[in-house]
Parts: C-alpha cells; structure tokens; sequence
C-alpha cells in the first residue's frame, strides 16, 4: 500500500507548440544550444498510475501508437523508476497512458507522459517532491520534459531545458495537421548541420548562443495573433522539409485556406496553422478536413502536468 492512500492517481500533462525554434551553432560536445518560445496547447495526454509491485506500462488512444515501445524503454517508465531511485521508494507503478499528442509529431508527447508519470507517482507514492527537485528529474529525463511540467507559455534556452516563464494573455487558436509518419529528432537535427556545413561560404554562421527574438516576446505578452503569426519561426523546418518535402504542400495548403501562419512544430513532422480566432480556426478545420488531411484544432497556452479527478 502507498503511503498516499490513494488507490490511483490520475494526471493531464499538455503537449507543446515551438512558436519559435532557433538552434545555435555545434558545440566542441557535438551540442546545440536552442533559443524556444514554447507554448502549452489543449491536445494533452491522459496518465493513470496505481500501486504495483513492479513496473509496467500500456497505452492506449486516438493517434497512431505503432511507434510507443511497451517496456523499459518507454520513457514513462523510466520517469518512475527514476522517482522511485531519488525518493527511495520501493514498490513499482502500472502506468496507463491515452495519448492523444502524435508519436513523433515534434509536439512532446513522450515528454508530457513523463512529466504527467513523475506527478502522479510522487502523489501516488506520498514522496512529496519539492518541485525543484522534480525539475530536475524532469531534466534528466529529456530537454522537453521540464516545459510539459510548467506549461503555459516559456522560454527555453541552453538545451531547450533552462526554463523562464513568458509573459503571455489571451488565448491563441491552432489547427494542427498531423503527419502519418514520424520524423526522428535526431536526424532532423543532422540534416540542419549537414546543410550548415554545405552553405559555411555562403550563409551567416549561426549563433553559438542564440536568443528568443524580441517580436515574438512582444506578440506573446499583447496576446495578438496576427503579430505572433509574423513572429513564428522554426531553424528546424528546412530540414524537415527537405527530409520530407510533402510538407511543404501541407503549409501552402493551410496559408491558401485562412491560416494567419503555419510552422512545422519542433522538429515536425505536424504543421501547426495559427488561425485569427476562433471561426477561422473551425474554417480552417473544415477545409483542410476536407483535402484528406488528419486535422485537430487546440488553444494554447493550458497549464502543465497536473492531478485531475476522475
Ligand atoms: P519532441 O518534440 O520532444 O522532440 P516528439 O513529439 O517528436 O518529441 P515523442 O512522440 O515525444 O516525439 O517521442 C518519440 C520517440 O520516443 C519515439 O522514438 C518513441 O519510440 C519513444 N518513446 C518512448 N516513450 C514514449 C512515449 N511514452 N510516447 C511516445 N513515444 C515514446
């Protein structure tokens, strides 16, 4: 028995849009540092965890799971472990997940379910984490799974992990169009360095350290969409058009239906539309519905990992 007393805790963690994404140039440590706007939207993810004596994890929900892997290697699981490891604690945890943020999307699924995993255990177990210290576990878990934690809207700097809280009003409308494959982070990543390495004679060499541009901390705290719609901007979205070129059809598709602005979200492969409100998000639904696309709409910013009743 858990000294909680609880039998289950459930817990909704958000998944994220990068409104902005500039990735800073190679470290000696073959790094990048990141400069992100991140912004919690509404498509979240749903954790349940009860006591058990060892650990184990199933998913379930409306996107394609094929990728998720069902062992040690879910970072779920290692969000427990990892919990159970600093707090001492000696049980284990069956973790149920629904997810409904796309595998591979580059909307920080993975990294919601283990900032969602390391809330419900630490309420389910009573270990009563500070929250710092919950940061940084969420740290050692993955550079995302700090924002899944805080939510709202953020800037990331160093890896994408050294968080401070953006001043932000009004709610931000997104129609989010989902790929059915995935793109890996990792080679996303080498296809922007390969590109760098190709243009060193004829582009700006990047930033070793780069910042948030002042636009989208503008449009961000005056809550105006079509100023954060001139603002959106992603360092990884030539790359993941070029590693997946049918991208850039799906961005043209949405600019010619309405959307203020599409960026590829992260490392992609969703685009994400920002629509002017409400109406024009539903339109935009309806059209791009209408050309075969997978489409979802969500607000942003919500808040972060957090206990709900069941
Ligand atoms: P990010 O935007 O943070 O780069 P992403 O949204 O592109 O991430 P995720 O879906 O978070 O990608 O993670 C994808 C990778 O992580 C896959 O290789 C998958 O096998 C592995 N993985 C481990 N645990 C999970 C999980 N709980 N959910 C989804 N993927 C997981």
């Amino acid at each position: 028995m858990t000294t909680s007393g609880r039998a289950s805790v459930h817990v909704k963690a958000p998944g994220k849009i990068n409104v902005f994404l500039k990735v800073g140039a190679l470290d000696d440590d073959g790094y990048h540092d990141v400069a992100i706007a991140y912004q919690a939207v509404s498509l979240c993810e749903d954790v349940r965890v009860s006591d058990a004596s060892d650990f184990s994890v199933e998913v379930a929900g409306s996107v394609e799971l094929s990728r998720v892997p069902l062992d040690g290697g879910n970072i779920a699981i290692k969000a427990a472990r990892l919990l159970a490891a600093r707090t001492g604690y000696p049980g284990g945890a069956r973790i149920r997940i629904e997810k409904h943020v796309p595998v591979t999307g580059g909307m920080g699924g993975g990294s919601a379910d283990a900032a969602a995993t390391l809330v419900a255990c630490d309420a389910l177990w009573g270990t009563e984490l500070p929250r710092e210290e919950l940061l940084d576990l969420a740290r050692q878990l993955g550079a995302d799974v700090p924002f899944a934690l805080t939510g709202g809207t953020a800037i990331g700097t160093g890896r994408g992990d050294e968080l401070s809280p953006a001043l932000a009003q009004g709610t931000f409308h997104w129609v989010l169009a989902l790929a059915d494959f995935g793109l890996s982070t990792p080679a996303v990543y080498a296809e922007l360095d390969a590109h760098r390495a190709r243009h060193a004679q004829d582009i700006f060499p990047a930033d070793l350290r780069p910042s948030v541009d002042a636009g989208v901390l503008h449009a961000l705290r005056a809550g105006d969409a079509h100023m954060l719609a001139e603002a959106l901007h992603n360092d990884l979205q030539a790359p993941a058009l070029h590693l997946e070129p049918s991208l850039a059809d799906v961005l043209e598709l949405g600019e010619q239906n309405g959307a203020l602005a599409g960026v590829v979200s992260g490392s992609g492969p969703t685009v994400a539309f920002l629509a002017a409100d409400v109406d024009s998000a539903l339109e935009l639904q309806v059209a791009l519905s209408a050309s075969r696309l997978n489409v979802v709409r969500a607000t942003g910013p919500v808040h972060g990992a957090r206990i709900v009743g069941d």
